[in-house]
């Protein structure tokens, strides 16, 4: 097999998963970040975030993993046969994608290839892995091309390939070495033969699959040209998004009929064609992916002057449902003001610390503003949490959360939120002891039974 020298920018959830999961499968690998610190911690094997394995899988490349800072990356491009951007593309104001890390990153790697002398043997293969507006490979050439004209380089080569990531944080050791798909867009073959030989080991499974005893099967290597595959990319997310507003929308309609949407999406999910995942009714989707990129791709239609019904609905029932937690509470327990209301998880969803795009942050603000007390548990993000929201007031452990508390909020199906005890809560709690399951992830008759109120999303007009 041919080992590839490979730089990565940003070592966030997506670059260090990809760098480490490229050099366990025998590349070198550098990594890049202009947070100093962050690459201090790297370099002592600290990993800035929550995210199982990847330490572990840090640990294991030692020798093909490296660290270091920006300031490296003329170096690293004189030595790398592929470099691969993957720094945040967060949602700018109009909701467009705000590319100015890209932009900051395609620039410096145009100024690097300038300076690098002598000229190098084969074009250098640039990998846009963070997820980008439709068209932007064609930016991201255009910026590379100004910097090696400002380094006063000439005929320095290099190719664009565009390879999004479908890596879902909590998992993302796993998905970057067992994906659906590897998709390349590229329209040049020098950037697809490279392209090639770097997920080779993982499209044909050809390393040791210690973490997940399957059978191997061939990944399939998706190859399109530069614009589709950035659509393949939001395409997937929008849908997803999609799937779980109109389940959430057939939710709704469950609790005006009397029906129960955990037996509705269980028979629905069973057809082939629909699919059980992504059907679990509850308060709508968030994080630093799904709210983004439907945002993103609605203003890029919006700059075609071109309408998108669906993704707008899509939207708008995701908004609603986490103003139906605040109906929820507000139904049984009137005003809010003084009431001490316990936000049972806080990151986006379990197994993460990322809070970007948390329902449990809106909440929040609307029990603050509505002069509730917020008390927020989280087993991973509570301190962060607590440092974005001053108002949250954060606790270490779910009984400590519950504690006096008028009404409790299920925002995130920890493993840790779904073992609760409901005895234990009921006991804990104040009057009416509200338990609103923003996930439907606990037993609602159990919960009753304790003496809890239970209201649930969906399951019927006595739980919804
Ligand atoms: P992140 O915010 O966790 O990490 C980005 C990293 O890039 C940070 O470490 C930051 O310091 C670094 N960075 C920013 N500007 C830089 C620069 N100019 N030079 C060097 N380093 C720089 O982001 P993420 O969640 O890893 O996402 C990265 C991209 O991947 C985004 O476009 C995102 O939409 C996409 N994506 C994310 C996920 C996910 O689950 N997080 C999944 C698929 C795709």
């Amino acid at each position: 097999m041919e080992h590839l020298d490979v730089g990565v920018v940003g070592t966030g959830y997506v670059g260090l998963a990809t760098g480490a999961c490229l050099a366990y499968v025998g590349h070198r690998v550098t990594c890049l970040d202009n947070n100093q610190e962050r690459v201090a911690g790297l370099k002592v094997g600290r990993v800035p975030f929550y995210e199982p394995g990847v330490e572990e899988l840090i640990a294991k490349c030692a020798g093909r993993l490296r660290f270091a800072g920006s300031e490296r990356l003329t170096e690293v491009v004189r030595g790398s046969d592929i470099l691969i951007l993957a720094v945040g593309t967060p949602q700018g104001g109009d909701g467009s994608a705000d590319l100015s890390n890209v932009a900051d990153v395609a620039r410096a790697i145009g100024r690097a290839l300038g300076h690098s002398t002598p000229p190098r043997e084969l074009p250098l293969v640039v990998v846009n892995k963070s997820t980008v507006p439709v068209g932007s490979a064609h930016y991201v050439s255009t910026l590379v091309d100004d910097g090696i004209v400002e380094a006063g380089g000439e005929g320095a080569e290099f190719r664009v390939a565009s390879n999004p990531e479908f890596l879902r944080e909590g998992s993302a050791v796993h998905d970057s070495l067992f994906p659906d798909r590897v998709v390349v867009g590229t329209d040049s073959r020098e950037a697809l033969d490279a392209l090639r030989a770097l997920y080779t080991p993982i499209v044909e499974q050809s390393f040791p699959t210690e973490w997940d005893p399957r059978p191997k099967v061939a990944v399939p290597f998706v190859t399109t040209d530069l614009v589709s595959a950035e659509m393949i990319k939001y395409a997937s997310n929008a849908f997803l998004a999609t799937k779980i507003s109109f389940i959430n929308e057939v939710a709704n309609l469950c609790e005006l009929v009397g029906a129960d949407i955990s037996e509705v999406a269980y028979g629905v999910g069973l057809d082939d064609r629909v699919g059980s995942r992504f059907l679990s009714a509850g308060l709508g989707w968030g994080g630093s992916c799904f709210p983004k990129d439907v945002a993103a791709l609605r203003a890029t239609a919006r700059e075609y002057d071109h309408e998108t019904p669906l993704l707008d609905a899509a939207a708008a029932v995701n908004e609603r449902q986490r103003r139906r937690v605040i109906h929820k509470l507000q139904r049984d327990l009137h005003s809010l003001k003084g009431r001490r209301v316990a936000l049972l998880g806080l990151s986006f969803k379990p197994n993460t610390d990322d809070l970007r795009g948390a329902p449990s942050l809106t909440i929040a603000g609307a029990l603050n503003s509505l002069g509730a007390k917020v008390i927020g548990y989280d087993p991973v993000a509570g301190k962060a949490a607590a440092e974005l929201m001053p108002d949250i007031q954060a606790v270490f452990d779910l009984y400590d959360a519950l504690r006096g508390a008028h009404a409790a909020v299920v925002v995130t199906e920890w493993q840790e939120v779904r073992g609760l005890d409901p005895k234990k809560a009921a006991s804990l709690m104040r009057e009416p002891k509200l338990i609103v399951d923003g996930r439907n992830a606990l037993d609602a008759t159990a919960s009753q039974e304790a003496g809890l109120l239970y209201r649930g999303f969906g399951r019927g007009y006595d739980r919804g």
